[in-house]
């Protein structure tokens, strides 16, 4: 155990509380996979916490959370809560502190996130989170229909927990979320940050196949985009199943589930579910640029541009992902024929950019250009220089504007 944890412990010690570890810690412990952060459960009040430790901050003292740092770290102590009534599906209407431990795990979302650890390693089971990390299953702490109408994001995190930890979800939780996927009071940035978390995972598929059995993706899509889902119901699992195929990186699997959608309907889902900037514009470029069986390297160069150089990696990862799941031949062959130009663009440095052209902006005014004949110049002549890029000389290519402004044909030497 960590040194801090050690001293965390031995500091509650001497004032007589208790202090358990609890929650994900425990169950990522009893899985073999060290936890992402610890987090602690006491009976001591929160300001009792806060004066026993020189370095504090307060994380939701209303709460009963006091992060105690040490080593540079933040450690969340949470006094023993019993929670009561919820009017908005979200937040609890009061916090009620308590000394009984065994009220305070009731409180919590899943059996497996029930469980406490003390200083020994010995752990304490009251919800039957052993069984269930044993069997691998997902099980609502309680009445699963009351837990979730208490706190709709409940919902999403199951299905993620079940997704991230390889597990299945226990059958009455499961059904209640299918009688009632309402999440209704939940914000989408709570959701997002759950369907981000199952996309970034490696049973992808799984997660995606509870989503939409539960019909809690429905419930979503149905709120941001009702053609596309009446439309694609049958379809959803495919743009997870891509996912498995994908690097774990947010942009190319948000790309796998936008493949289906129309633009628009793209365009409106990423606004909706609030995402970056830089997120929606990545995720919309892979699915808009995506190969169908084009061989014309022009095209492909042009999507690069849009995407952008630093992307390009990206996006024949997301290409041959999609190719490998489709199986079909002539996909294949475009992902590697975009594979080869890609190769020799970055070995011969082929310009790919404005900026790379050998003929500026200047260079068109000095030659009598204006307005918007400028900026059209120049891309022709990026044009032609993705075509032929050993022309990308200065004289060449304004030699090559002229002809081409004045009606001329022309190919370049040697063709
Ligand atoms: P991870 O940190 O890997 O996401 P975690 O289980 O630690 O997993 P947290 O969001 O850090 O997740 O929550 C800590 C603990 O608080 C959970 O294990 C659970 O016991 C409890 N908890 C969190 N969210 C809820 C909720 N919405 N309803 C009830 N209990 C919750
Ligand atoms: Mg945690």
């Amino acid at each position: 155990m960590e040194k801090a944890i050690e001293t965390l412990f031995q500091v509650f010690r001497k004032h007589h509380k208790q202090l358990f570890i609890v929650g994900g810690a425990v169950r990522d412990m009893l899985l073999g996979k060290a936890p992402s952060d610890y987090d602690f459960t006491t009976d001591a009040l929160p300001d009792e916490v806060e004066s026993w430790f020189e370095h504090t901050v307060t994380v939701g003292k209303h709460f009963g959370t006091i992060g105690v740092i040490m080593d540079k770290k933040v450690y969340e102590i949470t006094t023993f809560r019993k929670e009561a009534s919820y009017a908005d599906g979200r937040h609890p209407d009061e916090v009620l502190f308590t000394d009984d431990v065994r009220e305070d795990v009731s409180r919590r979302d899943f059996t497996i996130n029930g469980l406490l650890m003390d200083e020994r390693g010995c752990v304490f089971d009251y919800v039957g989170g052993l069984e269930d990390i044993r069997n691998g299953m997902v099980r609502c702490i309680g009445d699963p229909k009351k837990r979730f109408e208490e706190d709709r994001l409940r919902k999403w995190r199951c299905i993620r927990l079940a997704a991230e930890k390889r597990m299945e979800l226990d059958e009455r939780t499961r059904s209640a979320i299918r009688d009632n996927p309402d999440t209704a009071g939940v914000s989408i940035e709570r959701i997002r940050g759950e369907l981000t978390r199952i996309m970034l995972c490696e049973k992808v598929a799984w997660g995606g196949y509870l989503l939409i059995k539960t019909e809690l993706l429905g419930d979503l899509l149905n709120r941001m985009v009702p053609e596309y889902w009446k439309r694609c119901e049958d379809y959803l699992i495919d743009g997870f199943e891509i996912m498995g195929y994908l690097p774990k990186k947010l942009s190319l699997r948000l790309a796998a589930f936008l493949l289906n959608m129309f633009p628009e309907e793209r365009r409106v889902f990423l606004r909706e579910m609030r995402y970056s900037n830089k997120e929606k514009q990545l995720a919309y470029g892979f699915c808009h640029h995506v190969v169908a069986d084009s061989q014309d390297s022009v095209a492909f160069k042009e999507a690069l541009a849009d995407i952008g150089m630093e992307n390009a990696e990206d996006f024949l990862a997301f290409q041959d992902g999609l190719a490998y799941w489709d199986g079909d031949p002539s996909i294949k062959r475009a992902a590697e024929q975009n594979q080869r130009v890609y190769r020799r663009i970055a070995a011969n440095r082929e310009p790919m950019t404005l900026r790379e052209l050998a003929v500026n902006g200047k260079d068109l005014t000095d030659r009598g250009y204006q307005g918007e004949a400028i900026k059209e110049s120049l891309i022709r002549l990026l044009k032609r220089v993705y075509e032929y890029p050993e022309e990308n000389k200065k004289d060449r290519l304004l030699a090559w504007l002229e002809r081409e402004t004045h009606g001329e044909t022309d190919l370049p030497e040697g063709n």
